[in-house]
């Protein structure tokens, strides 16, 4: 198999094959001579259609996806994506609606919207929802401006949010877009929010405490009621990053446990694929408190039965996307929740944690967890018992198949500071007892090849195309 690109794979008259020049004759005989001008025309390269199709899925087996191999890269919950979800999004009347399409042309979507979005609140314990924003950081953008904007309408200008340490990079990031001067809440010795500094940080400046529950670490802020009481005396907010819902779909909501808004990641929990940056969806859902301020589109259900875009929201912070979001991922999403059901959720979650112990259990000897507990849906392991590092370990496990767990500590960004090398791993509802028992039989084999022979794992991986990127490149 060749490596080359899409412009050296240009060969004169190859794009003139028997498929491509009867569709040339067929553009000449419907369209405009504009239309059916010679691609040569316009630079394009000259590739035949096997070409183009071996080189796309080359491509596609160069990179190692969950329908590749175990992919325990933790808080990203990269949990298989069933297929049936694909063939909805798929459905000629959503796949080929227009973006530009008048809104009352659309009413299949805005059905699809207004189920999704009850849904959503169904299981987050909220009362009202957009699903518009196109990932979690821009949920969280949206979620933020929310908030920015009830404390204006109420004419106290409180320009704080605090974020704890452990929180995912994106939470500072997205407060500071907002405006917001973002704290960092330290974690306590047990990895949790640090109550009496919580305490002392809460002034009256402080619009918002953003938490992550189970937090990055995997571990449930068992003190959550608490918490809550205290922001809310403070008049502040509480906002919840539910990327990953993943530990406690169906057993407990965020609403319940006195959060205000929160945003949820289709593309992790719902099973839609992600990764690479492709589209993913990051609905808000709020309490009746902010659902005035919630960004547009929203689907509500007329007393005619019919679903439409809701109009006259005058104190909406406004529209996070062009058109109407990510439309194919939200229908993925939707199927997921309806081929799982209440009870199916519950099972999922119940999975995720027992599958994340397990692991923990299984590696304890070689990676021991950095908080002695029981975990959630994903633990932390220490390398302290590495010859080389996570880091390495991690870049080995590439050659066995299996994708890098996230890498904690030295050299990685947003986790509290004094770990010097952990990996966060979160193997996901979706890998069977059997892929479990398989991956810790690699992870064995890469810890004896630390203990035996250190130049292989710091060479690692010596299996693939593109070993090393330059990580400050
Ligand atoms: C993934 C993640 C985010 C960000 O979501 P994106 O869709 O990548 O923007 C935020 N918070 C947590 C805890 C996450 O795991």
């Amino acid at each position: 198999m060749t490596s080359q690109t899409l412009l050296e794979l240009h060969r004169k008259g190859a794009a003139s094959d028997l498929f491509a020049g009867t569709q040339a004759k067929q553009t000449a005989k419907l369209a405009t001579p504009d239309f059916a001008r010679p691609r040569t025309a316009i630079g394009l390269p000259e590739i035949s259609e096997v070409d183009v199709v071996r080189h796309f899925t080359r491509l596609s087996q160069e990179s190692h996806g969950v329908d590749n191999g175990p992919y325990p890269l933790g808080s990203c919950t990269m949990k298989y994506n069933p297929k049936r979800n694909d063939e909805l999004a798929r459905l000629p009347g959503f796949a080929q609606a227009h973006p530009l399409q008048p809104a009352d042309s659309l009413g299949g979507v805005w059905e699809l919207y207004e189920r999704l979005q009850g849904m959503v609140c169904e299981i987050t314990g909220m009362d009202a929802c957009c699903l518009a924003p196109a990932a979690g950081a821009h949920g969280e953008l949206a979620g933020l401006l929310m908030i920015r904007a009830h404390f204006q309408t109420l004419g106290q200008p409180r320009p704080v949010v605090l974020v704890p340490d452990s929180a995912h990079g994106t939470n500072p990031a997205s407060a500071a877009m907002a405006g917001f001067d973002c704290r960092i809440v330290p974690s306590s010795p047990e990895g949790r929010v640090d109550m009496p500094a919580l305490r002392e940080m809460l002034t009256p400046d402080v619009a918002a405490f953003m938490l992550t529950n189970p937090s990055t670490l995997g571990l449930f802020e068992d003190q959550i009621v608490e918490i809550a009481e205290l922001v809310h005396r403070n008049g502040s907010l509480l906002y919840y990053d539910g990327a990953n819902l993943n530990a406690l779909m169906g057993i407990v909501r965020p609403g319940d446990m006195g959060f205000d808004v929160v945003h949820v990641n289709v593309h992790k929990t719902f099973a839609t694929p992600h990764g690479g940056g492709g589209p993913g969806a990051g609905p808000v859902a709020v309490k009746k408190l902010l659902a005035p301020y919630l960004p547009v589109p929203v689907a509500v259900r007329g007393a005619d039965g019919v679903a439409r875009p809701q109009s006259g929201a005058d104190l909406s912070i406004g529209r996070m996307k062009s058109f109407h979001g990510h439309v194919g991922v939200l229908l993925r999403a939707y199927g997921y929740l309806r081929t799982m059901g209440a009870a199916g959720l519950r099972e999922a979650s119940e999975n995720a944690v027992l599958n994340a112990n397990y692991l923990q259990h299984q590696l304890a000897d070689m990676l021991p967890p950095v908080y002695k507990q029981f975990c959630k849906h994903e633990t932390l392991l220490s390398g302290e018992k590495l010859n080389t590092s996570a880091r390495q370990f991690a870049k080995r496990l590439i050659d066995y198949g299996i994708h890098p767990p996230t890498l904690v500590g030295a050299g990685c960004v947003y986790f509290p500071g004094d770990l010097k090398s952990a990996m966060l791993i979160e193997p996901t509802e979706t890998e069977s007892k059997a892929s479990l028992d398989y991956q810790v039989g690699i992870f064995r084999r890469v810890f004896e090849e630390d203990a035996t022979d250190e130049a292989l794992v710091e060479s690692a991986p010596v299996s693939r195309k593109l070993a090393r990127i330059d990580p400050k490149a």
